[in-house]
């Protein structure tokens, strides 16, 4: 059993690796001749995004997309600068971020093209542009296949814009019993990039599928898909990355800061949520919520020791929770690692299970990770574990 004093409270290794074999085994199933976009937004959906992004792109991703343009300066900032799409809406001065970075810009509507015309004029740059149709996520994009085509053709007029791409987002893509919605959405896609296709010719790129579509269905491949979740190994259907071929790349670990003897009755936490039952023995993990672990995992998470689930007792604080050791001594350390997502032996704790706990989403769990936590490439773990470090009982009584 390994055994040392980390050099953090709170660390999310991150596979880099194995991001990289996720975003290969995504780009061999959209084909030679589609492009694979990796979403790092969120801070690469809680895993750090600059890790995410290098190691997408050393998996054959080629393009990257974020949601916001200070996602966007971010990247550049750290050197990254492959082809960059901002998905998301762009006030005036996050707009001209964007351009100035020269990401791509999403439009759907008459006024945002002059105004994007404008301040790429301004700027000295031509914006690239992607019209996005809203075929039935009802959020970004317009309804109406007249303003799009409207909104290409301007595009295609203005020297200081550029016809980069046509786009749409699935509502029910991880939703395989949708009643023909995911089904609809793709026929009105479809119509679309024909149209522009017709009126503006082919040198734009058509991308509509998430994670989701990817692995449901071929058609909504296009020329680009744009994968978020799988690229971290998480399942996009909420079960199990592992059946659906892609390998989880975030461990999240801690580590057993003090471990002590209660005796029946006596009570670990804040509001005393619970109570020894039995003569046991606490160890205190030091990560709590303001890392990101939610409060609601309070005597319900569960962590992995020495390989060992246990379970999380009483209330967690910001900054520590507290897990039951159990009565007998198994040779836990001071100083040892414990693991809150990831695996750890033969045993595992997926974001799935920490999602299903907490009646969310894996991508909830990943993203709710906070700033605090670091966040290190895994091939980094084995020199951060000094071995034989700190191994002093913190008994109390
Ligand atoms: C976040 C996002 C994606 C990625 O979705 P995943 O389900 O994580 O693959 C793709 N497109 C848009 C518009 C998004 O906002």
């Amino acid at each position: 059993m390994p055994v040392g004093a980390p050099a953090a409270r709170a660390t999310a290794w991150v596979d880099t690796d194995a991001l990289a074999r996720n975003c290969r085994r995504l780009a061999d199933r959209l084909g030679p001749r589609r492009l694979l976009c990796a979403v790092v937004k969120a801070n690469g959906y809680g895993h750090g995004f600059e890790l995410a992004a290098r190691a997408a792109l050393a998996g054959g991703a080629r393009w990257l997309a974020v949601a916001s343009a200070d996602e966007a300066l971010a990247l550049r900032d750290a050197g990254l600068d492959a082809r960059t799409l901002v998905m998301g809406a762009l006030s005036e001065r996050e707009l001209a971020d964007a351009l100035r970075c020269s990401a791509d810009v999403v439009v759907w509507e008459l006024g945002f093209v002059e105004r994007v015309a404008q301040v790429a004029q301004r700027l000295g740059v031509v914006a690239r542009c992607h019209i996005k149709l809203d075929t039935g996520m009802g959020r970004l994009g317009t309804r109406s296949e007249r303003t799009a085509l409207a909104c290409a053709e301007l595009v295609a007029t203005r020297p200081s814009l550029e016809l980069a791409g046509a786009m749409t987002h699935f509502a029910t893509a991880d939703e395989l019993d949708d009643d023909g919605y995911f089904d609809a959405q793709l026929e009105r896609f479809t119509r679309l990039v024909a149209i522009l296709r017709e009126a503006l010719g082919s040198r734009f790129v058509a991308h509509a599928a998430n994670s989701a579509a990817v692995f449901r269905d071929p058609r909504s491949h296009f020329d680009m898909a744009r994968c978020g979740i799988a690229i971290y190994g998480l399942d996009p259907f909420h079960e199990d990355a592992h059946a659906r071929g892609l390998e989880p790349v975030l461990t999240l670990e801690s580590y057993l800061a003090c471990v002590k003897q209660l005796d029946r009755g006596e009570s670990v936490g804040y509001g005393r949520t619970w109570r020894a039952e039995r003569p046991t023995r606490v160890g205190i993990v030091p990560i709590g919520y303001g890392d990101g672990i939610r409060r609601a995992l309070s005597n319900r998470g569960w962590v992995l020791v020495g390989g060992r689930r246990r379970p999380i007792v009483g209330t967690i604080s910001m900054d520590n929770l507290a897990v039951d050791l159990g009565p007998r001594p198994e040779g836990e350390r001071i100083g040892e690692p414990v693991v809150l997502i990831g695996g750890q032996g033969e045993e595992r704790i997926s974001a799935e299970e920490v999602a299903r706990l907490l009646g969310t989403i894996n991508y909830e769990v990943a993203t709710a990770l906070a700033a605090r936590v670091r966040r290190l490439p895994l091939s980094r773990r084995a020199a951060e574990l000094p071995p034989g470090a700190g191994s002093a009982r913190c008994e109390h009584g």
